[in-house]
């Protein structure tokens, strides 16, 4: 097996299958989001399909529309839950790029005019903080 082969015991493959906690705030048939527990600014959000891929580069390119929608209403929700300024929109491939999460994911990031990221894999923020961000994001995406 190669260096690169998808490891089913990816912490957000645990995340997937309810192995371990995370705060949620959307799912459907192909993908869930929840929060980054070190985000990198307020509201920091991570989008993962439910199909198994290490990355971007191995995935199955009939699951990236659906993944590009689901990020697509994320970002939408987050800037308006947060009353953002703009979003940015990350996705890393292999060490190299700084991914530290084998499990395809995409970063959607509320921004604020004059507030700059914090670090990639920081601090970790307190769960009572990402809770109320997550119904935030809950609260925008129900209507
Ligand atoms: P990447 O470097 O793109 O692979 O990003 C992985 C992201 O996952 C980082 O931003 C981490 O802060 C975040 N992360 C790591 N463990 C967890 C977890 N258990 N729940 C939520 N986010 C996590």
């Amino acid at each position: 097996m190669s260096s690169t082969a998808y490891d089913p015991n990816n912490i957000f493959a645990k995340i997937l299958r309810g192995e371990i906690p995370s705060h949620r705030v959307y799912e459907d048939e192909s993908v869930v989001a929840f929060m980054d527990v070190m985000p990198q600014g307020t509201g920091h959000t991570l989008v993962v399909p439910k199909a198994p891929s290490r990355n971007l580069l191995d995935a199955e390119p009939a699951a990236l529309g659906q993944l590009a929608i689901a990020v697509q209403k994320l970002a939408r929700a987050v800037k308006a839950a947060f009353v953002a300024d703009g979003v940015t929109v990350l996705q890393f491939n292999e060490p190299a790029s700084g991914q530290t999460v084998y499990h395809l994911h995409v970063h959607v990031i509320p921004r604020f005019e004059g507030v700059p990221l914090k670090p990639h894999t920081g601090d970790m923020e307190k769960p009572d903080v990402l809770a109320a961000n997550a119904d935030k994001i809950r609260a925008v995406l129900k209507g």
